[in-house]
């Protein structure tokens, strides 16, 4: 851990933080790398200052521009399903929906190169600040309709969505690297979570379909 990160971390009480890791710990989240780095992500600091004194209760809360930093149980629950589908070998990874940057710092403790694009500008410059505040320096960013991907840094080992389409975008699945994992969620007021694996190098990929989730929804375009 970067020194930063240990600083932002010292600003919360530890008993804060191991009382959200042990709730995550009791919905099912078992994978260890992904707890502990939870436990040492400093979240208050990815809230504004009125909100950040409510960091580390487990559900999503307002980040401006009507969206929201996700419930710290769901960026376990993909974290780890990303992790354990991709078998180690996650390389490079991106995300459609940087938002406050709060699952980017978690995704960039793990993986080596992380892309992460945002179609809001404002969250996108607020949250590359937050990150290089915290010492993070593997991640790169685009203003972006996540809907097209980021081709020219593709292909990725993993692609995670934190916003959520009624149908998963083609542009995605061909950025998958060959045995690439994807995690989504897809719906409108239904949603679910959805596991996609390309097999091998073929156009062939495997859905699992995993639990109910609620997720802003994945729009088009970009917005200044
Ligand atoms: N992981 C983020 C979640 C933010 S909410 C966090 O915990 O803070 C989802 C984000 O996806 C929003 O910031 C929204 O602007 C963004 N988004 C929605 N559709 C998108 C698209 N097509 N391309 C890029 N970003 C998108």
């Amino acid at each position: 851990m970067t020194d930063l990160l240990m600083q932002g971390v010292g600003m919360t009480s530890l008993r804060t933080r191991e009382r959200l890791i042990q709730r995550l710990r009791d919905q099912g989240v078992t994978n260890l790398r992904v707890l502990d780095v939870m436990l040492n992500t400093p979240r208050h600091i990815f809230l504004d200052e009125a909100l950040s004194h409510r960091a580390y209760e487990d559900t999503a809360l307002p980040i401006g521009h009507g969206q929201t930093i996700s419930q710290p149980y769901i960026v376990a629950r993909m974290t780890e399903v990303l992790l354990g589908a991709a078998g180690g070998n996650l390389q490079k990874v991106l995300e459609v929906g940087t938002g406050s940057g709060y699952q980017t710092s978690v995704l960039a403790q793990l993986v080596p190169h992380v892309y992460s694009v945002e179609r809001i500008k404002p969250l996108q410059d607020k949250a590359r600040d937050r990150l290089r505040q915290i010492g993070l320096r593997n991640v790169q960013m685009r203003h972006a309709d996540g809907g097209f991907g980021w081709p020219e840094a593709g292909p990725y080992d993993g692609i995670i969505s934190t916003a959520a389409p009624q149908a998963i975008p083609d542009e995605l699945l061909k950025q998958l690297a060959p045995n690439g994992v994807l995690v989504i969620p897809v719906g409108g007021r239904e949603q679910h979570l959805h596991l996609v694996i390309r097999e091998d190098e073929s156009d062939h990929f495997v859905t699992r379909i995993l639990e109910p989730v609620k997720f802003v929804p994945f729009l088009s375009g970009t917005s200044r």
